[in-house]
């Protein structure tokens, strides 16, 4: 089974070194925008910087989408095999193929969307990924349907515009229906992620309130979809007083909190390159000690940023020296979610750039480790791995599932991980050059802005994370 996926995933490193292309010129227009915010400009919706069109397509393909999401979620209804099932209704839609214009065209949609996997039932380790909902909110089910996810995250508008337009009620109506239909817990497994823009650390009082007006707008639009989980990056001091800056984060989450009724706001930890908060435990423990409603915060995981960030999670041993120092110095009950990435950067490069499962620097067996922690059962565990084609996420879904009860010596895991590791060896060795010749810049020349920390060419957006080059989620 490994060796399949494994195979699967090599094709996906093909597609994401031509995704990285796409990505550089993608971070290069959010740098723009960030500099220039008020005149962004329309975008599809949804679609993050890791996500390419293919479920923006996916979604506008409605006939086709919404027979293969039918049968999907049919399927599961019923209990029986999804991937037949939906081979069933397609065929179907061959039988009913005539002479008419809007059938051939159906049959040519048909070709191009598949379900490349079924949900797997009855886990207890809900996987997903971050899909696009390019066409309304509603859409983001089917696409996590089509690549077997049994967790989703989502935007809730685009993430490169303040304000955008009002969810619509009939939008929210179908998503709320269609999480019941399809058995998922928006309260649990839905994890939308908050705007690029948002800073709530911003000390510009105009700055900051537009922020705040974009973040309350999110939580307002989880509470109207019956979503119970907010992820967003807790920003950037902007080179202004950390303290100071957190409070101004934990303030604008007790505003919020009060203008809003069951959301939980989730801080993400993040790479943590120069002024950015979160890449520290201790940041997002001081932001949390100042929540008067502690009920209504949590924290969100990505394995990319902590790797970035310094904490080695590659050995079972480092990996529950992490999570017990996370434990003691935030709490595991705080602990809402996490987002699985690979990191095509090394240990404490402070570089957020999120790889295929096995292919980066942390490889097969942190994965593993995780999909075996019986603490994270029940959270949702969402992929912003590069995805050329939804075939890539529904392979890592289901790879990630399949590691659920396997030991760190079993033959077959050690034999995936290492064809995973091979195939992702050139991107590690150009990266890993990369990152020398950055820190060596680094050292050459401290801080283009001459303060303490930072690292040079980083550049701090009002949505405070950016990274040049470098990919965000
Ligand atoms: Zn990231
Ligand atoms: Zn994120």
């Amino acid at each position: 089974m490994f060796a399949r996926m494994a195979k699967t995933t090599r094709a996906a490193a093909a597609a994401a070194k031509k995704k990285n292309q796409q990505e550089e010129s993608l971070s290069q227009l959010s740098k723009r925008e960030e500099n220039e915010v008020e005149e962004a400009e329309d975008d599809d919706l949804g679609v993050s910087v890791h996500n390419t069109q293919t479920f923006a397509a996916l979604a506008s393909q409605d006939t086709a989408a919404t027979t293969i999401a039918e049968s999907a979620s049919a399927a599961l209804e019923v209990g029986t095999k999804p991937v037949a099932a939906s081979t069933k209704k397609r065929g179907v839609v061959d039988e009913e193929e005539t002479t008419t214009r809007v059938i051939k065209k159906a049959r040519v949609r048909k070709d191009e969307v598949m379900i490349p996997a079924a949900r797997t039932a009855g886990v207890k380790m809900m996987v997903g990924a971050h899909v696009s909902m390019s066409g309304g909110v509603q859409h983001a089910i089917t696409n996590s349907l089509n690549i077997g996810g049994n967790a989703f995250a989502l935007f809730l508008k685009s993430q490169r515009k303040w304000v955008s337009a009002d969810l619509k009620e009939a939008d929210a109506k179908a998503f709320r229906a269609g999480c019941e239909k399809n058995g998922f817990d928006p309260r649990k497994h839905v994890l939308p992620h908050g705007s690029y823009l948002i800073n709530l650390a911003n000390g510009d009082a105009e700055k900051a309130k537009k922020a705040y007006n974009c973040f309350l707008d999110d939580l307002k639009r989880c509470e109207r979809l019956g979503i119970g989980l907010y992820n967003f990056h807790p920003g950037s001091t902007l080179g202004l007083s950390r303290s100071e800056s957190l409070s101004r984060v934990a303030r604008a989450l007790n505003k919020a909190h009060s203008e809003t009724k069951f959301c939980i706001t989730v801080l993400e930890n993040m790479a943590g390159a120069g002024n950015v908060i979160g890449g520290k435990f201790e940041d997002l423990r001081d932001i949390i000690a100042k929540v008067k409603d502690k009920d209504r915060v949590g924290v969100c995981l990505d394995t990319c940023h902590l790797f970035a960030a310094g904490h080695d999670i590659r050995t079972q041993e480092s990996y529950d020296e992490v999570m017990s120092n996370f434990d003691r110095i935030i709490g595991r009950k705080y602990l809402m979610a996490l987002h699985i990435n690979d990191s095509k950067a090394p240990l404490a490069s402070k570089r957020d750039l999120h790889q295929n499962i096995g292919l980066g620097f942390l490889g097969l067996e942190p994965f593993r480790i995780i999909m075996n922690d019986e603490r994270l059962e029940s959270l949702p565990l969402i992929l912003e791995t590069p995805m050329e084609e939804e075939k890539t996420w529904a392979e890592e879904i289901k790879l990630l599932e399949s590691l659920v009860g396997v030991e760190g010596d079993d033959p077959e895991f050690l034999a995936t991980a290492k064809e995973l590791a091979d195939s992702g060896a050139g991107e590690r060795r150009t990266a890993g050059i990369a990152a020398q010749k950055k820190a060596a810049k680094a050292v050459a020349k401290p801080g283009k802005r001459g303060r303490k920390g930072r690292n040079n060419g980083e550049s701090d957006s009002e949505g405070g994370d950016s990274d040049d080059g470098e990919h965000r989620c």
